[in-house]
């Protein structure tokens, strides 16, 4: 349902937003926001009328898509009841939230401290790490992101990092295992899997083990490219953790609430941290929240001593009551196992069908409803199709591919060299198929770059 266009409003919005908004990441006067006037489902519009299919969801967060009646009608109710309350008491919405989380969380995650997003789920799953193991540093993987506050942006691998990076925060970089891109100069994913847990250990070794506290990385990595691990690589992460006395954080902020078509991506891989992060899905973003769920023993260290943390707004009643219904929604209409079915039967092979008639596409890989298209110059050589952290005219085989895929109805999720297809959890086939009749013809522009 796309109501009457109003340019003259959307006019208004984009005027407003260009002189007061800052954005994120952005240089200020070098974006053109769209303003957009509505969203509902899989789409969403701006003020001309014009409607796109988001393969985006938002950023990687509206897992069961826009303006869901139910989680909109338990915000409302909510409102009406108990818009807020202090984070010291027992209320309703937040005990029903964690209680649901934790269900679904694995192994003995059964305690949750709520946060206000991802980042700062980070920021306190490595407060509690170094509390809980008395060592100060923290181990992280290049190609990953973990959020934009101190401590998350110095454990983020990618470029983002740079301008921030303090040097002294405490943490240091690996290599995670990506066998396209292989930096052990693997030839099959079981090498890949085996080298890159000596170079975990090595570099262990050289740290000094006794100083590290903890170990974090994204269950599956995620803007940084969806590179899913190994059979056995967490596996092994999870013994080297424990060999050495170190905690193991999974960072589902991305991957969780249903992405990966389970619960959490560390089911797919039989996988128990020490604690999980998580954010983004666990309400589709409707209200800004996020968390780290806790073991049993890391709970226990705080049991007689004060957990040293916290925020005005931890489990905010709005947020928590969005999240219940979000969760109840998921269940109800089996929208984690929609995002498994499709994943397997549909995404998975229209895009390998793409894959073979694209020169630009190098490789095809994802799981559930998170999936990433690997675009390259050159196929022999994998050199991708436009430099690492390009900008400006370096990059423009990039962004003419988005602009052409915005052309066709597509709003679709970019990062350096690569598209994911990161659509909403209770996406149809149908929309689905609508959407990679527009891929297809943003990767013939794409192809036009390759040599
Ligand atoms: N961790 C991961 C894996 C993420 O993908 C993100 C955001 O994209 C974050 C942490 C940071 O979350 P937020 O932006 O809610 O602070």
């Amino acid at each position: 349902m796309t109501p009457q266009p109003s340019p003259q409003t959307g006019a208004a919005v984009k005027a407003a937003d260009r002189a007061h908004v800052f954005h994120s990441w952005s240089a200020q006067d070098l974006i053109d926001p769209l303003a957009v006037a509505g969203a509902e489902g899989s789409y969403f519009w701006d003020f001309d009328g014009k409607r796109y299919l988001d393969f985006t969801s938002g950023l990687v967060f509206t897992n069961i898509g826009y303006q869901h009646p139910k989680v909109v009608a338990a915000i409302q109710e909510q409102a009406a009841r108990m818009t807020t309350f202090a984070p010291a008491f027992a209320v309703e919405a937040r005990s029903e939230a964690a209680r649901l989380i934790a269900e679904r969380t694995p192994g003995d995650l059964d305690k949750i401290f709520f946060t206000n997003g991802g980042a700062d789920a980070v920021e306190h799953a490595l407060r509690m790490a170094r509390l809980h193991t008395g060592r100060p540093k923290v181990l992280s993987a290049y190609r990953s992101y973990h959020g934009g506050t101190q401590q998350a942006i110095n454990l983020t691998g990618d470029p983002r990092r740079w301008a921030s990076d303090s040097g002294t925060a405490g943490v240091v970089h690996f290599w995670g295992p990506f066998p396209y891109r292989s930096r052990f100069y693997a030839g099959t994913e079981e090498e890949e899997c085996a080298r890159a847990l000596e170079h975990l250990e090595t570099t262990l070794a050289f740290e000094g083990p006794a100083t590290v506290a903890a170990i974090v990385l994204e269950t599956i990595p995620g803007t940084a490219g969806i590179m899913v691990p190994p059979a056995g690589y967490l596996r092994g992460v999870r013994e080297i953790c424990d060999k050495y006395g170190i905690v193991f954080v999974l960072d589902e902020v991305m991957a969780g609430f249903g992405r990966t078509g389970e619960w959490f991506a560390a089911d797919l891989f039989d996988v128990v941290p020490d604690l999980m992060t998580f954010a983004k899905g666990v309400n589709s973003g409707y209200v800004p929240l996020g968390g780290v769920a806790i073991s049993a023993e890391i709970a226990a260290t705080f049991g007689k001593r004060p957990y040293p943390g916290g925020l005005t707004y931890s489990g905010h009643p709005l947020a928590c009551a969005a999240a219940v219904a979000t969760i109840n929604a998921m269940a109800e209409e089996g929208i984690v196992e929609n995002a498994k079915r499709l994943g397997a039967d549909v995404v998975g092979p229209a895009l390998r069908e793409l894959a073979g008639r694209h020169p630009s596409v190098g490789e095809v890989r994802g799981v559930g409803m998170f999936w990433a298209l690997e675009l390259v110059r050159d196929r022999a050589t994998r050199e991708p199709l436009v430099p690492y952290n390009a900008t400006g005219d370096d990059n423009r085989a990039m962004a003419a591919f988005a602009a052409e895929a915005k052309a066709h109805g597509l709003w679709p999720f970019v990062n350096m060299n690569r598209t994911h297809v990161v659509p909403p959890l209770n996406v149809t086939e149908a929309e689905l198929k609508e959407g990679f009749a527009a891929l297809d013809a943003a990767l013939s522009v794409a192809d036009t770059f390759t040599v």
